[in-house]
């Protein structure tokens, strides 16, 4: 068996142990005869697994007793509209801030159910950046204040909490939650899709202030009503039991690695050797400023595009793969979440150096 270095950007790699683990239990689960695939999301052994990963979450990011932990479907796809749906609680409108394509998305979708205000945009950077705090517009009446904390296809992030006074703070964070520690407390919801650094597609987690629920639009459909999930465990209807239990997997693997803190070293060293070399290389660019650029997806660019395919093909025959950059942008992207080890971005780093020796 050969695993390649995958850099997709979601669904992406999972930790090799979490993978072995699901493997041996797959067919018979703690003696229970059966997979988890298998269980009534009621019977006792399914609700022991999904205890199990809510309680580990919350020791992860040291979640506060006054938050709801959700566990739904959708994506985050899904949520740009059930944030709004859920939390205008009878404002008119919201602000967002507009870093890029999913800041776009989350936009997009709010703007069929209530007034989007644009507190500040990166456009005119073309997204290289996040907009200074300084510089947002905040309508003191919005329901809540959008982030997209991690552009997973610009490469910018937030590497500060922005401050909204007493408007809560609303984060996407599909391609950066448990990559570091977060203070929760700062923030009124938090949500992700699992596809990017936790678990299998199908999963969505939300993390919620208690005190914002309970005033849906009339129109919310049952199953993304956060009050009646939170009151029902996410059990109002079946939860994508598989998903949790992976999920559950992954946040122990973590946590026997040393919880967040322990996440942010590793990968800050991981993309500081991608960085480095990117600003090192009179062949290679990456357009992020300095100060806004991700840790867990790097876009770069070759000098001469026409050299992209050539590129590509050589990293996928060396065992790198999806490195191809998302086709709004185009150049390449490479995924470096959690479970990617240190020797996929060496290895990547060092591919690159032999290309530009090359073709430079
Ligand atoms: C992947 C992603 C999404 C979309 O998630 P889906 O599960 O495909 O709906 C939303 N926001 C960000 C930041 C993402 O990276």
């Amino acid at each position: 068996m050969t695993r390649v270095f995958n850099f997709s950007a979601g669904p992406a790699a999972l930790p090799e142990s979490v993978l072995r683990q699901a493997a041996d239990e797959m067919l018979d689960w703690h003696g229970s005869g059966m997979s988890v695939m298998e269980m009534s999301h009621r019977g006792k052994e399914f609700i022991a697994i999904h205890a199990e990963a809510e309680s580990l979450l919350r020791e992860l990011l040291a979640i506060p007793a006054n938050y709801k932990v959700l566990f739904l479907q959708g994506g985050g796809m899904a949520e740009n509209a059930v944030v709004p749906m859920n939390l205008l609680r009878g404002k008119a409108g919201a602000d967002y801030i507009n870093t890029g394509e999913w800041s776009k998305k989350s936009i997009k979708e709010a703007k069929k159910y209530c007034k989007v205000n644009v507190a500040a945009s990166a456009e005119a950077s073309n997204f290289s950046c996040v907009p200074a705090r300084a510089d947002w517009q905040l309508d003191p009446d919005a329901a809540y204040v959008h982030i997209c904390s991690n552009e997973t296809i610009g490469g910018v992030e937030y590497h500060f909490t922005p401050d909204v006074g007493s408007v809560p703070l609303v984060a996407d964070m599909s391609s950066s939650i448990l990559s570091r520690p977060v203070d929760v407390a700062k923030y009124g919801l938090i949500y992700g899709g699992a596809q990017k650094n936790i678990g299998p597609a199908g999963l969505t987690i939300v993390i919620v202030r208690e005190d914002l629920l309970g005033q849906p639009l009339p129109c919310t459909p049952s199953a993304f009503d956060y009050k009646q999930q939170a009151d029902n465990d996410s059990m109002l209807n079946t939860p994508p039991t598989y998903a949790i239990y992976i999920a559950g997997l992954v946040f122990n693997w973590i946590k026997s690695r040393g919880g967040l803190a322990a996440m942010e070293t590793h990968n800050r060293a991981k993309a500081a050797l991608l960085y480095d070399f990117l600003d090192a290389s009179a062949f290679f660019s990456n357009p992020v400023a300095h100060a806004d650029r991700s840790l867990m997806n790097v876009p770069f660019k070759l000098r001469d595009e026409s050299l992209d395919d050539a590129f590509l093909k050589g990293a996928v025959a060396r065992g790198m793969i999806q490195l191809k950059g998302h086709r709004s942008v185009g150049g390449m992207r490479a995924s470096i979440y959690n479970a990617m080890p240190v020797e996929g971005v060496q290895a990547l780093v060092a591919y690159m150096k032999e290309f530009e020796a090359q073709h430079g």
